[in-house]
């Protein structure tokens, strides 16, 4: 028979295969003609290949072997794994979606790890499927028939993932957008519960805090710490005279004063018209001159009411000092620093006193 003659053959056995059970009969006979002629084992995949060859559903299978065949040669099992495309083996390509799988698995853990790097990885992760989708469209198995259905498959349920990361990123960066403003209120919220509204010091909250912290480091470093509490004198006078909001202003007024010497100290507004100082590294007595220096400053100043314009005169504050390394609590170095603000206050006020001290004050309870 010649080639085109077994080529015309086949494409009529190909086209009546699907009619009656005489065709059908047929194309099974030439199949095992075919096998039977090569000497060709029995096995699913040989029957396969027989029956795209005889069919002409491979039509380049189809006519390497009639071109063989008519040469006189024989087909060979070694022959037909030649030339018979690779079938595409259904194992590797779930090997491949499974590498692909933990590509992505890889992908969505980091993703989870915290929402800036997880917004990081939702772009690589995106990246690395569409470049995966781009390598299994052109894929060596995609114009086989098995695998073309695989690779659609992978590819509209990459794409809906594709679809999917995209919604996640933007997600994540609307929920990251949310979170910063949420930590920027947050911060602000703890600011402002740590400052004072009327004088804009710290508060005494704030306070408490500071004086914890520098209190360790003082003792790990071996510095001296020293604690001061301040007290307007007679501010009630002023509150009478003048009014409560002219009072708040003086308080301000005072904050202030005490404000310009905070790069040597911590002062915060303890409450009222009473002002705390935490003097870091320096002893009662050097933390002592420096108030000192900042009442005297206040003291030689005279004010005025800004807005009724009457004069308000002098105003000035007493002070205690103490050691804030000699007392087991903050309280209690607070409790030593306002006993000697009351011998300030009942030796004339506008003054500072310290805190009496290991024998001088066991002398004193002595008398
Ligand atoms: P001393 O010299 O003994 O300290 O006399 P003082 O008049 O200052 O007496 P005291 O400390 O007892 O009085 C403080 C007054 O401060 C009482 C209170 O009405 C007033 N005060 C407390 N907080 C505020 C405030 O925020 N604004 C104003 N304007 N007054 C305040
Ligand atoms: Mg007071
Ligand atoms: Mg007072």
């Amino acid at each position: 028979m010649s080639f085109e003659a077994r080529i015309e053959k086949r494409a009529h056995a190909n086209t009546t295969s699907s009619h009656g059970s005489a065709q059908r009969a047929q194309l099974l006979s030439q199949i095992g003609d075919f096998l039977l002629r090569h000497d060709l084992a029995v096995t699913g995949e040989n029957l396969l290949r027989a029956h795209a060859i005889v069919s002409g559903a491979d039509a380049t299978l189809a006519r390497t072997v009639a071109e063989h065949e008519c040469k006189g040669d024989r087909v060979t099992q070694d022959f037909l794994d030649r030339h018979a495309k690779p079938r595409p083996d259904a194992e590797q390509a779930v090997e491949q979606l499974r590498d692909l799988t933990v590509q992505l698995d890889r992908s969505v853990l980091q993703f989870g790890e915290c929402t800036r790097s997880a917004q990081e990885a939702a772009s690589n992760y995106g990246v690395e499927l569409q470049r995966s989708v781009d390598a299994a469209s052109y894929s060596q198995y995609s114009d086989t028939v098995l695998s073309e259905d695989i690779l659609s498959d992978f590819t509209r349920v990459a794409h809906i993932m594709l679809d999917r990361t995209r919604a996640i990123e933007e997600r994540m960066k609307q929920g990251e957008e949310e979170a910063d403003l949420l930590r920027a209120n947050l911060e602000k919220a703890r600011a402002d519960a740590s400052i004072d509204p009327l004088t804009g010091l710290p508060n005494r909250r704030a306070f408490q805090e500071v004086f914890e912290e520098q209190r360790e480091r003082a003792k790990e470093q071996g510095e001296p710490l020293a604690l001061a509490i301040c007290d307007i004198d007679f501010f009630k006078k002023v509150n009478d005279r003048h009014g409560h909001e002219t009072g708040d202003r003086v308080i301000r007024a005072v904050g202030q004063a005490l404000d310009k010497i905070s790069d040597l100290c911590h002062v915060a507004r303890h409450g009222g018209e009473e002002f705390v100082l935490l003097f870091c590294d320096q002893d009662v007595a050097s933390a002592t001159l420096v108030l000192d220096a900042t009442r005297e400053q206040l003291s030689k100043k005279r004010f005025v009411d800004r807005v009724t314009k009457k004069p308000i005169g002098e105003v000035t504050f007493s002070g205690g000092v103490s050691d804030a390394l000699a007392h087991e609590e903050m309280g209690l170095a607070m409790r030593a620093a306002d006993e000697a603000l009351y011998r300030a206050k009942e030796s004339g006020r506008n003054k500072i006193e310290r805190e009496v001290s290991g024998a001088a004050a066991n002398d004193a309870s002595g008398d």
